[in-house]
């Protein structure tokens, strides 16, 4: 018995409709890939580059690759084809060197904005008021090749509850004032919020995909 697939298991049958679950498989092995794809798990987030290209190469095709970490201009090319989602956008100057590479391949990349709600300094991403007047100011419209999907957000590192769930809102919250900015702005729906501690707050606030490692490979090495 795979304690690995009794967990997918156990999400995939307990998670709302309209939830997406990103198995967050980051410096795990890709045999504990392969338990997690056996009790029927698709989507796995890895935060490296060469990490995810290596993974990629000996996993089943039909896997869809999110990426999730920061992501340097210089390695941007390695991921365009391979990934189905990048969540981790955290600068116009990458977002349009993705659209540049994407079109220059012949594909559309996905993708989602990283927006900081969280109180350290340290995490990466657009300031919610930064985010709604680029989009306001119709900047999304010069892309060729990108597609924005949504947000993609991390909650204070605290165990404050109220703090974590405050963070998540100002996602949503976001969300919304970006589509009023931007009314012509289509499939903009996706907010990945949420993670091992958290995505019972994540749901509630109204994410759709939340991302989960810890709780499903453990602690990692
Ligand atoms: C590592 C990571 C996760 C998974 O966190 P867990 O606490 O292990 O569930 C989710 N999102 C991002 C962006 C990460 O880097």
């Amino acid at each position: 018995m795979s304690r690995i697939g009794d967990t997918i298991r156990r999400l995939h049958s307990t998670l709302p409709e309209g939830v997406e679950l990103v198995a967050v498989s980051k410096f795990h092995p890709a045999e504990a890939i392969r338990e997690a794809y056996d009790a029927g798990q698709r989507i796995f987030g890895e935060s490296r580059v060469t990490e995810l290209c290596d993974k990629t190469a000996v996993l089943p095709d039909d896997i869809r690759w999110h990426f999730i970490g920061h992501l340097q201009t210089n390695k941007v090319k390695h991921l365009i084809g391979k990934c189905s989602l990048i969540e981790s956008v955290d600068s116009t100057r990458l977002l349009e060197l993705i659209d540049t590479l994407s079109e220059r391949a012949g594909v559309v990349t996905r993708v989602l904005m990283q927006l900081h709600v969280a109180a350290e300094e340290t995490k990466f991403g657009f300031s919610p008021d930064e985010l709604v007047d680029w989009f306001a100011n119709g900047g999304y419209r010069s892309l060729k090749a990108t597609h924005i999907c949504g947000l993609m957000s991390m909650a204070t590192n605290t165990d404050d509850r109220q703090r974590i769930a405050a963070d998540f809102a100002v996602t949503a919250e976001t969300r919304r004032r970006i589509l009023s900015a931007a009314p012509d702005l289509t499939g903009f729906d996706t907010l990945s919020m949420g993670m091992s501690d958290d995505y019972d707050l994540a749901i509630a606030e109204g994410s759709t995909m939340i991302r989960i490692g810890t709780s499903i490979f453990g602690d990692r090495v």
